[in-house]
């Protein structure tokens, strides 16, 4: 096992570093199994049952991936020639593989903001009057919490003013949840608030709640019927899933509400690097497990200070020259976000330009 002089690995990486707990995996290898692909995994059948009810929505289909339910989201609603209105630093925008393009035949509207939060009115400047020659506007995607964003949660309110639009103009509100219930316990609102609204949405089991793997995409009856078509088409069929499944029903009942003690620890990790001269964290802007550090200031590259990291088992995602992004998870604890803030701090001492002259 691990060796005194190979500490274990601080994972900041991102939310999927999480491994199966030991009560996560008895739970699986007592779920009672059958042929998801033809309906009858019980465990499947009752995963997809919970999260529809969470999500507030009539119907729930289990998904190897939370891509994959974004490209089946997008070609339930798209048709070649459609334009989906995103955020530019979402993840179906950048992270995906141009599989709208590829797979729906449509393409993306982006909207540049740091947050990835973005108003009614960026959207409606971005609709294309309905001409021969233009797109076809057809989805507005918003990403619950925001990744890229640095883990923002979109209101309520913001969400019932983009749905407004959405009706106004014949658009399908498509929610990427891969942290949605992050947002839940933030706020303290049930997931159903922010989902409920929207013509589809998904959570991921693979991020925060520490399964092994999986998502799953909620939406009306009509919706998941089409989806599931996509689904088969897609490869996404399974057959004793509930293996997976077992994991989404264990996470939904213990790993849900100690998303707060993530929220936590990333919001002490940017306290205490907020002050280190020249480091730009925002703490005030942390508001769930996602922070970025914008090390412009310091004279320090990313992927110098992720080196110097590296060497001492912790683990950043380096996602610019100057840029570091750390996600706290259930396999980080407090104890951890202390030593890797005080690794950061003193990594950065060593490192920086200005103080090798002594
Ligand atoms: C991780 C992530 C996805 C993709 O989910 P996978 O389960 O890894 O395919 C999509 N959107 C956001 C915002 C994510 O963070």
């Amino acid at each position: 096992m691990s060796m005194p002089d190979h500490p274990r690995l601080i994972d900041l990486s991102a939310d999927t570093a999480t491994r199966p707990s030991e009560a996560m995996r008895l739970a699986i290898c007592a779920a009672p199994v059958g042929d998801e692909q033809r309906g009858e995994d019980p465990t499947t059948l009752a995963l997809e049952e919970r999260v529809a009810a969470l999500l507030g929505q009539e119907k729930a289909l289990f998904l190897p991936s939370g891509t994959m339910a974004n490209q089946i989201a997008f070609l339930v609603h798209c048709r070649p020639g459609d334009e989906i209105v995103c955020a530019e630093n979402a993840h179906v925008f950048g992270s995906e593989g141009a599989g709208a393009a590829v797979l729906a035949g449509a393409q993306f509207r982006p909207i540049d903001t740091a947050t990835g939060i973005f108003t009614v009115a960026d959207v409606a400047s971005r609709l294309r009057a309905p001409r021969h020659r233009s797109p076809h506007s057809r989805v507005i995607a918003i990403e619950q919490t925001t990744n890229r964003g640095g883990g923002r949660i979109w209101s309520e309110e913001a969400i019932g003013a983009l749905k407004g639009l959405a009706l106004e103009k014949g658009l399908a509100l498509h929610m990427d949840g891969a942290r949605l219930l992050n947002a839940a316990v933030v706020t303290g609102l049930p997931a159903a608030r922010f989902a409920a609204p929207c013509d589809s949405v998904w959570i991921d089991l693979s991020k925060g709640l520490g399964c092994p793997v999986g998502a799953v995409l909620a939406g009306s009856a009509g919706f998941i019927e089409e989806a599931l078509v996509w689904k088969h088409r897609l490869g996404g069929a399974m057959r004793q899933s509930g293996i997976l499944a077992a994991a989404g029903l264990y996470a939904l009942d213990h790993n849900v509400e100690r998303l707060a003690e993530d929220h936590d620890n990333a919001r002490r990790l940017a306290s205490a690097l907020a002050t280190v001269p020249g480091l730009h964290v925002q703490p005030e802007g942390v508001v769930t497990n996602i922070l970025f550090l914008d090390l412009a200031g310091t004279g320090v590259s990313a992927s110098a200070l992720a080196g110097v990291l590296a060497g001492e088992a912790i683990r950043v995602n380096v996602e610019g020259q100057n840029r570091i992004r750390m996600v706290t998870h259930l396999d980080v604890s407090a104890d951890d976000v202390e030593v890797a803030g005080s690794a950061i701090i003193a990594a950065l001492a060593r490192l920086r330009p200005d103080q090798s002259g002594g």
